[in-house]
């Protein structure tokens, strides 16, 4: 028989009806795999002096809002440990009695965090110093409390200059008495010392807040905290993320050069953060632990990028070091740059003919500098 002419058999009819379905099915799961059934889940927040944002992307709209809550938690967490303007945190109990015999018992946290800070205050000869809590309250910069110094001041400035110094911080682990099987952790400081742990902390939540969202499935995210990303896999639409670098001479968000990575940490520090101009001087939030005052660099600012591979801890390191190689000025800072192939960095340094922007090799082939931005920029480097 023609089955072609044939009248249509009800076998016929629900095979095709089933390979329509299934056709239907095999579309949509195609859709879902190429447009990730994509949900998106950004929160925002106030913590640790200054603006934080979350955004997670992938399948799942539920799971990513619970995620980025737990890493809005887990941030007001860190925060309640190391900020030095919350009463009882483990920082402020220490600055409270610097020198006590045997220490303070800390958080496992706080802990790990001053070990880190005082390896990169050693890594860079005290440019970072997280000592220098009685400046940086002293100088107030980013609060009300701001202060311009007159004459007067000098003495005071150079009497808690004198007490900086990471090398008196000491840190004790011991097992806890009483048969637990718990290790606790102590710190003390030198007499007269305030630890402060501003330039550094908010890279600490950030490896910890992308800790938490790895842990919890999340393939694509960016952490956002006052500037300090870390991006998680790659962006939502499956590419590379391409990140912006602030322009040191424009307000936030307006970028002179983006970078394209994934699974990455990018930190940004420069004076333009936080400041006060009096009589045409600038007085910003960036200390120089050699002389108490801010900071008298040729940079307008340091980005450091270093890309996941096995450190925990590669957020808090850029911090660190972001700090320290503003601190340190242009030369000071490519020199240690040379000795440290790991650190990749973007500098904009300040010269009689306007600004210059260094890029370290590593960057050369990501980095794209928008011309039109820095027009007279003289891109220098190795
Ligand atoms: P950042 O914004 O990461 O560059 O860090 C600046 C913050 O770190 C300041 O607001 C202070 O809390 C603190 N700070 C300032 N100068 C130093 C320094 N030389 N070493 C360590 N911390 C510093
Ligand atoms: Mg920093």
């Amino acid at each position: 028989m023609d089955f072609r002419k044939g009248p249509k058999s009800p076998g016929r009819t629900r095979f095709f009806t089933v390979c329509a379905i299934l056709a239907l099915a095999l579309a949509f799961l195609f859709y879902i795999a190429v447009s990730g059934g994509s949900a998106e889940v950004e929160r925002e927040t106030f913590a640790m002096g200054t603006l934080v944002k979350v955004s997670v992307y992938g399948r799942g709209e539920a799971s990513l809002t619970s995620a980025a809550e737990a890493a809005l938690a887990e941030i007001s967490r860190l925060e309640e440990l190391f900020s030095v303007n919350i009463a009882g945190s483990d920082i402020s109990r220490i600055n409270a009695d610097p020198a006590k015999p045997g220490g303070h018992e800390v958080s496992a946290e706080t802990y790990e965090l001053l070990r880190l800070a005082l390896s990169e205050a050693e890594a860079t000869g005290g440019a970072f110093d997280p000592t220098i809590g009685a400046l940086v309250s002293f100088w107030g910069i980013g609060t009300e409390k701001a202060r311009i110094p007159s004459a007067a001041d000098n003495d005071d400035i150079a009497d808690m200059q004198s007490v900086v110094g990471w090398s008196k911080v000491s840190l004790r682990e011991a097992s806890a008495e009483g048969g637990e099987e718990r290790t606790v952790y102590f710190v003390s400081a030198g007499a007269g010392q305030a630890l402060d742990l501003g330039g550094v902390a908010k890279g600490y939540a950030a490896d910890r807040v992308a800790a938490i969202l790895r842990a919890r499935g999340v393939k694509s995210a960016l952490v956002d905290i006052g500037g300090n990303l870390v991006a998680i896999g790659r962006s939502p639409k499956r590419r590379e993320w391409r990140l912006g670098f602030q322009d040191p001479f424009r307000p936030r968000g307006n970028y002179f050069a983006s970078v394209s990575v994934s699974d990455a940490t990018i930190v940004t520090s420069g004076a333009y953060e936080r400041f006060v101009r009096k009589n045409g001087v600038l007085y910003h939030h960036i200390l120089d632990p050699e002389t108490g005052y801010p900071a008298m660099s040729d940079l307008e600012s340091v980005s450091i990028v270093m890309e996941h591979t096995g450190s925990r801890h590669n957020s808090a390191r850029s911090d660190a070091l972001s700090t320290a190689l503003f601190v340190m000025g242009f030369e000071r800072a490519v020199k240690f740059l040379e000795g440290h192939g790991e650190v990749q960095a973007v500098l904009v340094s300040r010269r009689e003919d306007g600004p210059a922007v260094y890029v370290t090799d590593g960057l050369k082939q990501r980095v794209a500098v928008q011309e039109d931005v820095f027009p007279k920029a003289k891109e220098v480097g190795r």
